[in-house]
């Protein structure tokens, strides 16, 4: 054990403030001090038990006993770097790129989804030669300078200096709030053809988009959206990118990548969060032709991107996935609990929208199902409430009233009775 000494929530929170900037948030009003995790439960230092709904990073549940075995066998014998033939970075390229399409056969292993989106950018502008993007309204993609420059999230937000003339910004195809709804049958392609006028007017090297969005709020894309999109990018000569880092690895249930659902072939997929289970690990799959115009005599070199023990804990997440057919129960647990919440929204007005596919879900908090005016302090007294029954939950989107659900999917039925009914007493303002 490591000679670190506990302190109390108090103490820690002064030298925290001290010592750490500002900008880094704590959830609750009351910080949680968690101490251990394990599946999709969580456990503060008095040994209280809590069940985590909205950790999509420790993927196949916390401190998973093969993925934590392979790190530690692994560091154990050998740690170095890409500059030497080694079994691992080889085995598991050839393992990740066999759950993607043929025409993605390109590995490159960094540290971080923002680290992998930014070298995506890299890829595609290098490509093309060009410079511009297109990217979905309250999009984020990470936190790299280029990153806070094409995610609208942040640009466009609280301290942002807004999107650099060279960020195209379309709306993000909310068909709940935005300014094409579900009851318009063309939803999807008035959306899309939103880029018609950016392409006809600039050469875009590249759309960067998630095929369900994160943090813009649990947003899921209409059907077909994507494919028209990446249509006209592709037919002005631009790069398409999808970014995985929320939503791939078999969470979104019926495929093991989100941007199958709706039905694409991407140019570049972008992966992070999941992928290590918690360790940070995040890659870009890409052509062999994308690549090889990367090629261009400057070295590409990464310290500690795709180093032994990182590509050893990415091929035992992906085996523990195939192996307890994780992705089967994200899509048989969220649809369970998709009817589950879509019930709970017929006697809760609050609760003016449930979204979601497999365990990737919203639900939009109201105060009028008509104006939809966002019920952010509502969304925030209900994270509270929850958290006193033992279930954490988060919010996102520009308004800050989506509760976001996506927990580990190890998630079982019971855990999503235990969130619903924690649910249903929290809306009905009972008392614990
Ligand atoms: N892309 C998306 C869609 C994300 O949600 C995030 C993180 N929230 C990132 C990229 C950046 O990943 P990281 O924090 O690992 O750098």
């Amino acid at each position: 054990m490591s000679g670190i000494q506990p302190r109390d929530r108090q103490a820690l929170l002064a030298a925290r403030q001290r010592h750490l900037g500002k900008m880094l948030s704590l959830s609750y009003r009351e910080p949680l001090k968690i101490v251990r995790g394990r599946g999709a439960y969580l456990y503060d230092e008095s040994g209280r038990e809590y069940l985590d709904c909205v950790n999509n990073v420790c993927h196949v549940g916390h401190c998973h006993p093969r993925v934590v075995a392979a790190a530690a066998n692994q560091m154990a014998e050998l740690n170095t770097n890409t500059r030497y033939l080694h079994d691992n970075i080889v085995t598991y390229a050839e393992r990740l790129t066999s759950t993607l399409p043929n025409h993605l056969s390109v590995c490159f292993f960094v540290n971080s989804g923002s680290e992998a989106n930014d070298l995506a950018l890299r890829l595609a502008r290098n490509h093309t030669g060009r410079e511009h993007l297109l990217v979905l309204d309250h999009a984020y993609h990470g936190h790299t300078a280029a990153l806070i420059d094409a995610s609208p999230y942040k640009c466009n937000s609280k301290g942002g200096r807004g999107a650099p003339p060279n960020t195209h910004v379309l709306s993000a195809p909310d068909t709940y709030r935005g300014p094409y709804r579900r009851g318009d049958p063309d939803a999807a392609i008035h959306y899309a053809d939103q880029a018609r006028d950016v392409l006809a007017a600039q050469e875009i090297a590249a759309v960067i988009a998630e095929p369900a969005m994160g943090c813009g709020g649990q947003i899921i894309l209409p059907n077909g959206y994507l494919a028209r999109l990446f249509a006209h990018v592709h037919g002005a000569g631009g790069v398409c990118i999808a970014d995985e880092v929320q939503v791939g690895f078999g969470r979104v249930g019926s495929h093991a990548w989100c941007f199958e659902t709706q039905n694409v072939a991407p140019d570049i997929v972008t992966l992070g969060k999941p992928i290590g289970n918690g360790h940070p690990l995040g890659a870009v799959v890409t052509t062999p032709e994308i690549a090889d115009s990367f090629n261009n005599g400057m070295e590409y070199f990464n310290t500690f991107g795709g180093n032994p023990v990182s590509c050893a804990i990415g091929l035992e997440v992906l085996q523990a996935i195939e192996d307890e057919g994780l992705q089967r129960n994200a899509h048989e647990t969220g649809s369970y609990l998709l009817a589950g919440l879509q019930d709970l929204a017929t006697r809760h007005e609050l609760m003016g929208d449930v979204r979601g596919l497999g365990l990737f879900i919203g639900v939009e908090l109201v105060r009028d199902r008509d104006t939809l005016e966002p019920a952010e302090r509502e969304a925030d007294n209900v994270i509270e409430g929850m958290k006193a029954r033992g279930v954490l939950l988060g919010t996102d989107g520009p308004y800050h009233n989506v509760l976001k659900i996506k927990p580990p999917i190890v998630f079982s039925r019971q855990d999503a009775d235990r969130l619903l009914t924690a649910l249903d007493a929290t809306f009905s303002g009972n008392t614990i």
